[in-house]
Order: structure tokens, then C-alpha cells, then sequence
């Protein structure tokens, strides 16, 4: 299969998405406003909903970014964690917000929970565009969750296939992936 040459359907439009980034944004304002604040960005998927989130934060904040990489182009995933890019100032005693993309089979945020509170921030707030209930291999504990979707493969608002397809303004699944 190309990866340019996917068939995709809409799945979840620009308005949705906006409309679930402003839920998000002013319950985490509500939540930490006046407290020191550490957003964390899980690159690269995270990219797009990190930047319109941030912007619905009203609280003072920094941004940290923190690589990590488990599909490897795939479609489903590794199991392992690969760290592409570590955070680049402590975190302790601050309050972060980790900002993912996906929730699938759970491994990915369960590592990176682990990868912060070792590091002793003050709290630690979990947010995810996407989860799929369906494909969690273990527990994972979300704070904070746009959607809830079926167990298939989507891509756009940051989501790769093969690296592409991230600038998507939407939500896409992939109607002929095999
Ligand atoms: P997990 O460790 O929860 O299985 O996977 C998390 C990572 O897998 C996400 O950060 C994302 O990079 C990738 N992933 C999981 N499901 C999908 C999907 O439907 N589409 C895309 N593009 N990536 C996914």
C-alpha cells in the first residue's frame, strides 16, 4: 500500500475536535489555575492537539516535549518504547499535564506515567485526544479523554501513516488498509 494513497472517510470533523479541545482546556484551567504548571508534549502525534490545547489553558505554563516512538510506520503496535527525545528542565514539584494523541493498547502512557513520576512532580494529569477502550492490553487511568472510538486505524490531526497524513485538519479512519 502507498502510504499517499489511502482511502480515508471522515471520522471525526474540525468542529468536534475544537468543541472537545475547549471541554478540555477549561477543565484543566479550572484544575490548575495559579499553580506552577508543566504542559508535556508526547511527540510526534501530540503535536496538533498539544498546540490548540495550550491555547485554551488559561494558566500560566511551560512546555516541555518528550519523544517517544512504539508503532515504528506500522499499524499496530510494538509493545516496546523507544525515548526519540527526553524533557529538557526538571519537572519536580510542578504540576504537568502529559498530552497524548492516542490511547491504544495502554503501553505507551503507562511508560510515560512511570518516565514522570519518577521524576516527582507535584501531580501529574493525563490527557488523550483519542482512546480505544477496546485495545487496551493493560489498565491505564486517563484523566482526561476527547473521544472514545472503536478499535481501528485512524490518521490526520497529527496521526501518521507512515509519517504522512498528519496535517490533516481532521480525524480520518482508513477504509483499505488490509
Ligand atoms: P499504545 O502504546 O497505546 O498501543 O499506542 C500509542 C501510540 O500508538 C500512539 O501514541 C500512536 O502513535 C500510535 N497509535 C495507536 N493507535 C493509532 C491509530 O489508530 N492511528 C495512528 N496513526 N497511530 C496510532
Amino acid at each position: 500500500m502507498n502510504a499517499k494513497n489511502l482511502d480515508l472517510q471522515v471520522y471525526i470533523s474540525e468542529e468536534k475536535i475544537k468543541k472537545a479541545v475547549e471541554r478540555i482546556g477549561n477543565d484543566l484551567t479550572t484544575k490548575l489555575k495559579g499553580k506552577k504548571v508543566v504542559a508535556v508534549c508526547v511527540l510526534k502525534g501530540s503535536f496538533l492537539f498539544y498546540s490548540d490545547l495550550i491555547r485554551r489553558i488559561d494558566t500560566d505554563i511551560t512546555c516541555e516535549f518528550f519523544g517517544v516512538s512504539s508503532y515504528h510506520g506500522g499499524t499496530s503496535s510494538s509493545g516496546e518504547v523507544k525515548v526519540t527525545l527526553d524533557l529538557s528542565s526538571p519537572i519536580e514539584n510542578q504540576h504537568v499535564i502529559l498530552v497524548e494523541d492516542i490511547v491504544d493498547t495502554g503501553l505507551t502512557m503507562n511508560y510515560l506515567k512511570k518516565a514522570i513520576e519518577s521524576r516527582n512532580p507535584a501531580s501529574l494529569t493525563t490527557v488523550t485526544l483519542l482512546e480505544k477502550p477496546d485495545a487496551l492490553k493493560v489498565p491505564c487511568k486517563l484523566d482526561y479523554v476527547g473521544f472514545q472510538i472503536s478499535n481501528e486505524f485512524v490518521v490526520g490531526y497529527g496521526l501518521d501513516y507512515q509519517g504522512y497524513y498528519r496535517n490533516l485538519p481532521y480525524i480520518a479512519q482508513v477504509l483499505n488498509l488490509q
